[in-house]
C-alpha cells in the first residue's frame, strides 16, 4: 500500500512536490485547480516540463492522485452553473492528466433534495462526456476520473456503494470511471468497519456493487463526529471516532493491499498532514496486516482481490472508453506496493 497525503499547493505545483518529500509520502494528491474559485491555475508547457523533472528528482513521490474542484455538480438543474460545471470538470481532467496523476478524484455532486433517480442518467453520461472532451484536447485518453463517497449529508450523491455502482452502470460501464473511498465518510454515512469480519463486509460489497477493480484510491481519515451522522468532519488518525483498530481492520484487508492511500487530515499541528501523520498511517496498517494474516493462517476467510492486470503505461491508465470490462487491480499485490 502507497500512503500519502493532500498537500498544498501554494506557491504552485511543484511546491507540492516538496512538502510531500518532505513528509515522507509515496503519493500525493493535491487540487488541479483551487477547488472553491472557478478560475484556473495558470499553467503552461514550461510547468509540466518542471514538474516532470522535479518528480524524477523526489523518486520516494511515487505517484499522483488529483482531486476536483468542489464547485463542480454534475447534478445541478442550473443550466449556468452545469455548463461551468462541465468545463471545470474538462479542465481538471485536463490538467491532472497532463502532470501524469493516475485519477481525478470527484465528489459526484448534490441532487439538492431531487433524489439520485432523475439525475443520476444525465449525471453519468456527463462524467463520460467530460472524459470524451478532455481526450480531445489531449490527444489520448486522459487519466481515470473517481467518483468518491460521500458522507451523506444533504442531497450528496454517492452516499452508499448503490449510488456509485448505479452511476457507473448508467455510464455503460466505462472502464475509464472508477470510485474512490473516503473511510470517514463511509464511517459518518452509517457503514461500520471495526471488527475484521465488518471490514471484509465492506470489501465484499465493494466486489458485488462498483467491483474491486473500479476501486483505485483511499482516503484515509478518522472522523471528528460520531457513527453515522452524516457529516463530513475529518480528524487526525487515532484521535477521533473511529479509531486506530477499526482503520486497521479495513487498511489491513489483503484485497485492498494495491491501492493508494491518502490522508486528508488536519495534521497533529494543525497544518496539513505531517511526517507524523504518515507514520501513524503506516503503524495503523502494519496492525492490521498483522491482525488479518493472523486470521488467515486460523483458516478465516477474506474477499479476495480481484486478477491483476497488466500496466498498460506508468501512469496507471490500464483502459479505455471501448474496455468495457472492470478493470483489474492497479498492480499485483506485494509487487510495488
Ligand atoms: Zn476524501
Amino acid at each position: 500500500m502507497l500512503f500519502g497525503a493532500n498537500v498544498s499547493t501554494a506557491g504552485g505545483f511543484l511546491r507540492a512536490i516538496d512538502r510531500a518529500a518532505a513528509i515522507d509520502a509515496d503519493v500525493m494528491q493535491f487540487h488541479a485547480q483551487n477547488p472553491r474559485m472557478w478560475r484556473p491555475y495558470p499553467y503552461g508547457d514550461d510547468v509540466l516540463a518542471e514538474f516532470a523533472a522535479r518528480m524524477a528528482s523526489h523518486p520516494t513521490v511515487k505517484t499522483l492522485v488529483c482531486h476536483a474542484s468542489y464547485l463542480i455538480n454534475l447534478a445541478t438543474t442550473d443550466p449556468g452553473l452545469l455548463a461551468k460545471s462541465r468545463a471545470a470538470l474538462t479542465h481538471n481532467l485536463e490538467v491532472a492528466s497532463r502532470l501524469g496523476a493516475e485519477s481525478l478524484v470527484l465528489h459526484p455532486g448534490s441532487h439538492l433534495g431531487a433524489g439520485l433517480a432523475p439525475v443520476a442518467r444525465a449525471l453519468a453520461l456527463d462524467a463520460v462526456a467530460s472524459l470524451d472532451a478532455a481526450a480531445e484536447r489531449l490527444g489520448r485518453e486522459p487519466c481515470m476520473l473517481l467518483l468518491e463517497n460521500t458522507a451523506g449529508a444533504g442531497g450528496t450523491i454517492g452516499r452508499s456503494l448503490d449510488e456509485l455502482a448505479r452511476i457507473l452502470e448508467l455510464a455503460s460501464g466505462d472502464g475509464r470511471l472508477g470510485i474512490c473511498l473516503d473511510t470517514q465518510h463511509l464511517f459518518a454515512s452509517g457503514v461500520p468497519y471495526e471488527t475484521l469480519d465488518e471490514a471484509d463486509a465492506v470489501v465484499g460489497a465493494v466486489a458485488r456493487t462498483v467491483s474491486l477493480g473500479r476501486l483505485r484510491c483511499l482516503h484515509v481519515n478518522d472522523s471528528k463526529v460520531p457513527f453515522g451522522t452524516n457529516r463530513d468532519r475529518h480528524e487526525n488518525l487515532g484521535e477521533g471516532f473511529i479509531g486506530r483498530r477499526a482503520l486497521g481492520s479495513l487498511l489491513g484487508h489483503p484485497a485492498l493491499q494495491g491501492l493508494p492511500a491518502i490522508l486528508e487530515v488536519p495534521g497533529t499541528d494543525r497544518r496539513g498532514p505531517a511526517a507524523s501523520d504518515l507514520a501513524t498511517a503506516r503503524a495503523v496498517h502494519a496492525a492490521g496486516r498483522r491482525r488479518w494474516r493472523a486470521r488467515l493462517a486460523r483458516g478465516g476467510a477474506a474477499t479476495q482481490p480481484p486478477p491483476p492486470t497488466p500496466r498498460r503505461a506508468q501512469d496507471g491508465r490500464t483502459s479505455s472508453r471501448r474496455d468495457r470490462r472492470p478493470a483489474g487491480s492497479p498492480s499485483p499485490p506485494g509487487l510495488r506496493r
